[in-house]
């Protein structure tokens, strides 16, 4: 069955799903973009991501390039025509398309673009069974990563380094050594009391509207989360580390920087977390 993309008010093959050469999310990374989970034919915490989509938009000074309520629909038919009932539903926002000009375009409508794709179901969840391993990098990104635009090149360049040393993703760590969050996920490790600790995300890191989700699925098994700064070394001698994000939910970490966290099994504390997950989680149908 051939996927179907939707590109600006049409819904066309994803081979030939093309946008202008002068779309400003091509020529400045001009764009903002969100990723949401489809588990069991629902779209998990979608009023989440359009919450933080509108806030990315604010940010930017960006205009919706259809209504929210449109735009659950395209995403929904996009689901739908893709006949994706585990996978993911990708959309784009950029500023439009406009002759190369780095001020703001003039009476230029944004661009939108939806795609969906199936994604094995037992992936992650093999994944989970063993953890993954992580390598950390120097912060080299601006300072509005609050905003989820799809200027991504640091990220890129960080987890190709995270695959080259055989892990499967790269902790941003700042100039004091402290953990900020992956390439595509949030940082996050258990305590020996059992307490969850990650990062404030006021600025500097991504608010993940997993890691959110997480703080209420944390609340319903009874588990304390605490936003505070924790080192590479508090990572490392910690009793779990893991990750989050809206393809990999809670994802245990065994090893970091070639240091095995703990036993190097995937802690019990994530492994609850992400069992519990899809429970606490909202689902709109798809
Ligand atoms: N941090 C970064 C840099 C990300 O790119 C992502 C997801 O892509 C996240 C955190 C996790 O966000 P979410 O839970 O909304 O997927």
């Amino acid at each position: 069955m051939p996927r179907i993309a939707y590109v600006n008010g049409r819904y066309v093959a994803h081979r030939d799903a093309s946008v202008h050469i002068e779309d400003r999310g091509y020529q400045f990374a001009d764009g903002v973009y969100e990723v949401c989970e489809v588990a069991r034919g629902f779209i998990v915490d979608m009023p989440r991501h359009l919450d933080r989509l509108e806030r990315s938009l604010k940010e930017l000074s960006m205009a919706w390039p259809v209504s929210r309520r449109v735009l659950m629909l395209i995403m929904r038919e996009v689901v739908r025509r893709n006949r994706v009932s585990t996978g993911l539903v990708y959309l784009q926002v950029t500023r439009g398309v406009a002759s190369r000009d780095f001020v703001f375009p003039q009476g230029v409508h944004p661009s939108l673009v939806v795609t969906a794709r199936k994604v094995d179901p037992g992936f992650q969840a093999r994944r989970a069974e063993t953890g993954i391993k992580v390598v950390t990098v120097p912060e080299t990104r601006w300072d509005r990563v609050d905003i989820k635009t799809v200027g991504l090149l640091p990220n890129v360049l960080a987890k190709q380094k995270a695959k080259e040393a055989g892990c499967q993703e790269a902790w941003f760590v700042d100039i004091e050594g402290k953990v900020k969050e992956g390439g595509s996920s949030n940082a996050w490790i258990v305590t020996r009391d059992g307490l969850l600790v990650t990062r404030p995300a006021d600025r500097g890191i991504l608010r993940g509207i997993t890691r959110t989700t997480l703080f209420d699925v944390a609340g319903k098994l009874g588990l304390k989360v605490e936003e505070r700064y924790f080192s590479v070394e508090e990572a490392k001698a910690a009793r779990e580390a893991f990750i989050s994000s809206a393809t990999t939910i809670a994802m245990p970490v065994v090893e970091i920087d070639g240091t095995t966290v703990a036993n190097g099994q995937p802690g019990s504390i994530t492994l609850s977390l992400r069992e519990a997950f899809f429970d606490v989680a909202e689902k709109s149908p798809a």
